[in-house]
């Protein structure tokens, strides 16, 4: 039976680990050719090699989603092995800690790991929107993107500021594109994930598991392939009157 991606293309950011990864293999699986992107060169060609394992098509692009000619060489290297671009997950980010000390109220944040974070979080979401868009227009329109929020884009979080700011734009970015592009076949959704287990989220689960999982009526974390099943289909035409849309995977965080 064909999947529900066959003969998509789709690009994918933040690919060499954690979310980006798992749902790089579960968009193969469902049949798309998936180019997939992120500063890490080893992490993605291990990406690569686990979906042809799987028997799929995919190349590994590395890149800067910080930097302008970096997101526009992912979508032209993408088009160029695959011919289109049909679907795209901008994912690649950063947590609090990998931009300043952990901790720290908002008084207490640098003006540079501030401007880092909006920097990937947030203008690297908007570099790919601008170029992928700028693709799916020049070919005819059509597409789905669908951009990584967080729980954190909705509500408040202490000691988080630049990452809730950053998220809370994306929402933004998010409905803003959904309406302008609307006409033109392009859908635009995001994925608001709750606390996943991966690299990122690794040292603060270390340090505050008991405390955090207190708030997460389930009791537990999510797994990366519990948030790719959410996007892929967001980017399937089983999501076709979806658009604008912040659709929670939390394990019920937000709703307690
Ligand atoms: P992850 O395993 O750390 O993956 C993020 C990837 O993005 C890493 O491979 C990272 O590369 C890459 N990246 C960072 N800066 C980049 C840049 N400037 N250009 C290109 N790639 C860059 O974390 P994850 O948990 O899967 O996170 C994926 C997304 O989900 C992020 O946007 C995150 O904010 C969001 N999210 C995560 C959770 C969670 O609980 N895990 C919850 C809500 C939202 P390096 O490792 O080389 O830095």
């Amino acid at each position: 039976m064909a999947g529900i991606l066959q003969d998509k293309v789709a690009l994918i950011t933040g690919g060499a680990s954690g979310i980006g990864r798992a749902t790089a293999v579960a968009m193969a699986r469902e049949g798309a050719r998936v180019a997939v992107s992120d500063l890490s060169k080893d992490g993605l060609e291990a990406t690569v090699a686990m979906i042809n394992a799987q028997g799929g098509q995919s190349i590994a692009i590395a890149g800067d989603v910080t930097a302008e000619a970096d997101v526009a060489n992912m979508v032209a290297r993408t088009i160029s092995a695959f011919g289109r671009i049909d679907c795209a997950f901008n994912n690649a980010g950063v947590a609090p800690r990998s931009v300043g000390p952990a901790g720290q109220r908002t008084h207490e944040l640098s003006q540079s790991s501030v401007a880092t974070m909006l920097s990937v979080n947030l203008m690297g979401v908007f570099l790919c929107l601008k170029h992928e868009i700028g693709h799916m227009l020049a070919r005819g329109g059509g597409g789905a993107i669908v951009n990584t929020s967080s729980i954190a884009g909705l509500i408040g979080l202490a000691t988080s500021a630049h990452y809730v700011a950053a998220k809370h734009g994306v929402i933004g970015l998010t409905k803003s594109a959904a309406i302008e592009y609307a006409q033109d076949g392009i859908r635009v959704n995001c994925i608001n994930p709750g606390y996943i287990q991966t690299p990122m989220t690794k040292e603060t689960m270390e340090a505050r598991f008991d405390e955090i999982m207190a708030k997460v009526p389930m009791r537990r974390l999510g797994i990366p392939q519990e948030i790719a099943e959410a996007v892929v289909w967001m980017c399937s035409e089983k999501a076709s009157f979806m658009t604008g849309a912040s659709h929670v995977v939390d394990g019920g965080y937000s709703a307690a």
